[in-house]
């Protein structure tokens, strides 16, 4: 299988379902070592043996990405099983969407932890592994919540948003042998909408997922487009959305 995918190892976080168990399905499927990590490892137990079963190569750990060390072993236990870490997919991400007068001050509290700090924690942890093998990719999930912002999603585009400033930071300060990416989906079938607690909410946003909605394996295909690009092009953003969303 000679594309510019197979042989690498990329390990993706939150990969037990929706957009990171795409990703991982199908980038194994193009020859790709992956290492999927999420806190429900019976799910990526089922998922790794699926990938094996078709002829993959796959291998699960256990990820809170909340918890710093979790992701220095995250790092660590793909060095372990395949010797090197080529790509770094940050997906895991919540989305409990309320108005900011609710004060669900716990669940800002969540989406800072796993959709920035578990961000910043992944970088603090592949950036010195990418430094001593010269080569490298981060490829960072955010949102088109990331360039905008809306009634209910302020805290959520406010994370989103730092994803991206994240990003395109660490893009400028690297030097050419690691590269950034940015993937900005806009909706896109996954159990997303089981994040947000505020029944309301919760109804419209499963509503708004049943009209317009992207496949995950549409993200995937975007991550792989960034991937399999020759080691000089860095692909900085991507941004998708459903044909018909605004
Ligand atoms: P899912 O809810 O299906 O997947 C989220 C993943 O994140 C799960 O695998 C979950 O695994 C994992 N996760 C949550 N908390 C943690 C944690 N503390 N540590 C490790 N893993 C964690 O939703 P999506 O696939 O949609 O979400 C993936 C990313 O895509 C998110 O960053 C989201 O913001 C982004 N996105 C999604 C869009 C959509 O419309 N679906 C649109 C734009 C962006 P587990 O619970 O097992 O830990």
């Amino acid at each position: 299988q000679q594309n510019n995918i197979a042989g690498k190892v990329i390990a993706i976080t939150g990969a037990s379902s929706g957009i990171g168990e795409a990703t991982a399905r199908f980038l194994a499927s193009k020859g790709a070592r992956v290492v999927l990590g999420a806190r429900r490892t019976d799910k990526l137990d089922a998922i790794v043996s699926e990938i094996q079963a078709a002829g993959g190569e796959a291998r699960a750990t256990a990820l809170d990405v909340t918890k710093k060390a979790q992701l220095v072993h995250f790092i660590e236990f793909a060095q372990a099983q395949f010797g090197q870490v080529d790509v770094l997919v940050s997906n895991a991400g919540l989305m409990p969407l309320s108005m900011m007068e609710s004060l669900k001050v716990d669940e800002w509290d969540q989406m800072i932890d796993v959709n920035v700090k578990g961000v910043l924690y992944g970088i603090a942890a592949a950036l010195p592994v990418f430094k001593a093998q010269d080569t490298g990719h981060f490829v960072n999930i955010s949102s088109v919540a990331d360039r905008w912002v809306g009634p209910t999603s302020t805290v959520y585009s406010a994370t989103k948003h730092a994803v991206r400033v994240i990003s395109e930071g660490l893009r400028q300060e690297v030097n050419a042998s690691i590269r950034v990416t940015l993937i900005a989906p806009g909706v896109t079938e996954s159990e997303l909408p089981n994040t947000i607690s505020d029944p309301a909410m919760k109804k419209a946003a499963v509503e708004q997922f049943r009209t317009h909605l992207l496949p995950a394996e549409a993200i995937a295909r975007a991550i792989a487009y960034a991937v399999e690009q020759p080691a000089d092009v860095d692909v900085n953003e991507v941004v998708l959305r459903p044909a018909g969303q605004k």
